[in-house]
């Protein structure tokens, strides 16, 4: 875990309002307090100081959350002088391809594209109780409300994670884990429009998108499993005699399945013949049979990629096989 020192100890609240140590008088006289727990803070600010400005706890002590709640000020702060925040709207796509539908039963294969998503907000609060939750902060639309979360050094836990599913209340956590040192609020404002930086803990419309994806992975998934065939894949060139595609001549593996969506897979095989040694097989997973279903099953999902349609502009027939 990361703890401050002096050289990131330079903000300090004065009439709740987080200041630099370079606006401040030296010592006392700066009428400063920690902006984590509320101790009288001393400004270490002299010009003839050796040691870098910073502020001290009167008592000295070690404050593990200064770091952490001084940057969810500056990040309310920033938020509130942009009016705004970007967020990822995440949007999910299902591929053509039959292998990934083969290879990935669990997880059913999702494309993401992310844009960024203007959220502008009429209130913001900080670290305030909402019922049994106290967001890092709150920002309201209307009768809206999205949290924000800022992961500094503590990431949101399951716990909160749960609490907010089920009461539908979108959470976004800002990873801030990794601002340097010694950094200044231009640091933060960077990171606060990096969207890259953004993940949902929980979004209603992201997470209805991805289970209507997932419903709909599973059924292809089911397709591709029961209708998977295999065929022999033979010497060097893993050339197949069987593609039902080829109209009776030979696809060589490289060339036309790997760029095929009906291919489901590829085994490499060992089989033993009762006494025989254990010899290799090599063997194509493949759909090509009940491609037309394929094809309209596909279809019915609206699923078809500007990639692949360009590569069937470019073939004129399905595939590379003629
Ligand atoms: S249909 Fe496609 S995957 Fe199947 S053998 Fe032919 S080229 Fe290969
Ligand atoms: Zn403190």
């Amino acid at each position: 875990m990361r703890t401050h020192d002096h050289r990131n100890f330079v903000f300090g609240l004065r009439n709740g309002i987080l200041v630099h140590i370079s606006q401040v008088l030296n010592g006392l006289a700066c009428n400063c307090f920690c902006p984590h727990c509320s101790e009288t803070l001393i400004a270490y600010n002299n010009p003839s100081n050796k040691k870098a400005q910073h502020f001290r706890h009167k008592s000295n002590v070690e404050c593990e959350g200064y770091l952490e709640t001084t940057i969810h000020y500056l990040a309310k702060e920033i938020i509130e002088e942009h009016g705004f925040l970007q967020v990822p709207d995440v949007n999910y796509f299902l591929s053509e391809n039959a292998r990934e539908y083969r290879s990935v039963c669990t997880e059913p294969p999702t494309i993401t594209s992310v844009k960024p998503n203007k959220v502008v907000f009429e209130k913001i609060e900080l670290e305030k109780k909402d019922g049994s939750l106290k967001p890092d902060i709150k920002a309201t639309i209307g009768d809206r409300v999205l949290y924000i979360e800022i992961a500094v050094t503590h990431f949101v836990d399951d716990l909160k994670e749960s609490k907010v599913r089920a009461l539908g209340i979108p959470l976004i956590e800002v990873d801030l884990s990794d601002l340097p040192r010694e950094f200044g609020k231009i640091d933060i404002s960077n990171a606060l429009t990096d969207i890259g930086r953004m993940k949902w803990i929980f979004n209603s419309k992201t997470f209805q998108r991805l289970e209507e994806k997932r419903f709909v992975a599973s059924s292809i998934t089911t397709f591709v499993e029961r209708n998977i065939r295999r065929y022999k894949m033979y010497g060097r060139d893993k050339a197949i005699y069987e593609c039902p595609l080829a109209e009776n001549k030979s696809v060589s593996f490289e060339t036309h399945c790997e760029r095929c969506i009906c291919l489901a897979g590829q085994l490499e095989a060992a089989y033993r013949m009762g006494d025989e040694p254990t010899y290799p097989e090599n063997l194509v997973e493949c759909i090509g049979h009940v491609n037309d279903e394929y094809q309209r099953l596909l279809k019915s999902h609206q699923i078809q990629s500007e990639e692949y349609t360009n590569y069937l502009k470019q073939h004129k027939h399905y595939g590379t096989l003629r």
